[in-house]
């Protein structure tokens, strides 16, 4: 990909955005540029979801694959019945309740949607973000904003500006910097054309919390998967590419935590043997049990938002300082943990240890 666009960076406040700056960008989305932006979970990549041309330039300059759908951002409930047909109410409850907020919810697309924007697919999967700039920009745009996360295809996705910076600095036309996201790791995906409604992808709003409100509900299989699942058994072909990876090779281990310290002070001691650079993703309570290797801790274990919000930018600090092998620890599947070893699971690319 070319570099020579003009690149604007702002920084804006995170809670009140420079009405200036945000009309800058506005104009430029506007006019089917692409404008990076922070939303709650990560960094978006924005484009007109209603502008094909844009939408086509977006996909290139990521390097997404033209079937993987993007997620539309809105600032109105008023827009979903714009965007979609055959609203349940089920959807309404949803709305009300987590929106705005990191939940996707997949509905029947209507005409006005381009089927660019939904990679091809009769669905289009929208949501309301929690962030004062992203809902400030969809605002002063006037139209809703396609928006995958602003990083290169495969790669972890971007939780600061400078993470947007590295993958797209002079091939985008504005990076809105709001500091660091909150959350961490991207919406939950939810599939309501099917019943009962399943998780495509779990992410912020946790499955305890859906099951709550919506009673029946399952998770695909692709999202809680230890191993690759055949193509053919994906619910959206972007479930299938390779996501979240590191250049450095990824090996997790799950199990009982302090099984899991002895694999992992075992492997460290292999693959430094043959000379390879070893980091060791740990978290607060386990950090001092290694003695080799570079060993950082992602978060707590006692408060899994913690993880999920330093996980991705803990994957490019090893990458950035030349590790080779990360060894990264498992967490429980519950609450947040589901959305955590789901990237981390896709980010080895299934080399996944189990200690039991
Ligand atoms: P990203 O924006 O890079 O976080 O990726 C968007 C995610 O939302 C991908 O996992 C898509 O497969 C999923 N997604 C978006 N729209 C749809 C849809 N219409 N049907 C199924 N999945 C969708
Ligand atoms: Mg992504």
């Amino acid at each position: 990909m070319k570099r020579d666009l003009k690149t604007i960076v702002f920084k804006v406040n995170p809670e009140n955005p420079d009405e200036e700056k945000i009309n800058v960008a506005a104009e430029v989305i506007r006019r089917g540029g692409i404008v990076a932006f922070p939303t709650e979970t990560v960094y978006g990549l924005g484009v007109d979801a209603l502008n094909k041309e844009a939408v086509k330039r977006m996909y290139e300059v990521k390097g997404r694959p033209p079937d993987n759908p993007t997620i539309v951002h809105i600032a109105e409930f008023n827009d979903v019945y714009r965007l979609a047909v055959d609203v349940p109410e089920v959807a309404e409850e949803l709305m009300k309740r987590f929106w705005p907020g990191p939940l996707t919810i997949v509905l029947k697309a209507s005409n006005i949607v381009p089927r660019i924007t939904t990679g091809g697919l009769e669905t289009v999967g929208i949501r309301m973000p929690k962030h004062n700039v992203a809902l400030a920009l969809i605002k002063a745009s006037k139209t809703p904003i396609a928006a995958p996360s602003a990083n290169i295809a495969g790669k972890p996705s971007p939780t600061t500006a400078q993470h947007v910076i590295q993958d797209f600095y002079g091939s985008i036309d504005v990076i809105l910097d709001a500091g660091p996201t909150k959350i961490g790791v991207e919406s939950t995906v939810l599939d309501l054309t099917t019943k009962p409604p399943q998780i495509l992808r779990p992410g912020g709003v946790t499955y305890e919390e859906l099951k709550e409100v919506l009673g029946d509900i399952i998770v695909h299989k692709a999202a809680k998967a230890k191993e690759d699942i055949p193509i053919d058994e994906v619910k959206s072909p972007g479930m299938k590419y390779r996501h979240y990876a590191p250049k450095a090779e990824l090996i997790v281990v799950e199990g009982e935590t302090d099984k899991i310290i002895k694999e992992i002070n075992k492997l460290i001691n292999e693959y430094s043997k043959m000379g390879r650079r070893v980091g060791v993703m740990a978290t607060d309570e386990t950090v001092k049990n290694y003695e080799m290797g570079i060993v950082k801790s992602v978060g707590s274990r006692s408060d899994l938002s913690t993880i999920a919000r330093n996980l991705f930018r803990i994957l490019r600090e090893f990458d950035d300082e030349g590790v080779e092998l990360i060894l990264a620890e498992g967490v429980p599947e519950e609450g947040l943990g589901l959305a955590i070893m789901n990237r981390l699971r896709k980010a080895s690319g299934y080399k996944v240890i189990h200690v039991s």
